[in-house]
């Protein structure tokens, strides 16, 4: 049986790297909404936007943080583009074992851009926002896609956590917060 087809609305920021300059704006803004209390601390490291720098090339490249990958991939490609020569990673989205980026600090689970949804007040994602260069673009279009339930987050998140510990640390681990949470 073929799976239904509906209309979903799509968002997407679109990046302009040749009016980024690098400035991060939008990695410190990123990374203070997702903070705990919100905007309580500005560690880029919780950012889900990283700008991949080389200022001596003149190089920026804002990524958004996309989906957990397991294990690196073989892509170590260069690419020349408008005179500029860029390696294949710096436009990688995975939250991959081979960077650091796009990884929780304190407990290493995956960071995905969530287009700042937990927020309905904003007109447009913050790292938009506050890119004065306009090297950041926010779009919505309307796109048929297929019925099917999405992927598990809290899956993706378990597995990066087996990747680095282990399952039986991670199964002791939840086991003693089984017991500790309230009614246990
Ligand atoms: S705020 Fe805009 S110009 Fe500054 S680093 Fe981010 S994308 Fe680039
Ligand atoms: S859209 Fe929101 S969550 Fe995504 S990178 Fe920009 S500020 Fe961060």
């Amino acid at each position: 049986m073929s799976a239904a087809v509906k209309t979903k609305t799509v968002k997407r920021i679109r990046i302009d790297v040749d009016k980024c300059n690098g400035c991060r704006a939008c990695e410190v803004i990123c990374a203070a909404h997702h903070a705990q209390p919100r905007f309580s601390s500005t560690n880029p490291a919780r950012a889900r936007i990283r700008v991949i720098r080389y200022p001596l090339s003149d190089i920026y490249v804002p990524v958004l943080a996309g989906e957990y990958t397991a294990a690196e991939c073989p892509g170590r490609d260069r690419y020349v583009i408008g005179g500029k020569e860029y390696e294949e990673c710096a436009f990688c989205r995975a939250s991959c074992p081979s960077r650091d980026f796009f990884k929780e600090p304190d407990s290493d689970l995956p960071l995905k851009c969530d287009m700042c949804e937990s927020d309905p007040t904003l007109e447009e994602p913050l790292c938009v926002q506050w890119c004065l260069a306009d090297a950041l673009v926010y779009e919505e279009y309307e796109e048929e896609v297929k019925d099917e339930p999405a992927p598990d987050e809290v899956d993706e998140g378990l597995l990066a956590l087996a990747h680095r510990h282990g399952w039986d640390k991670v199964r002791d681990a939840m086991t003693r917060m089984a017991n500790k949470a309230p009614g246990a």
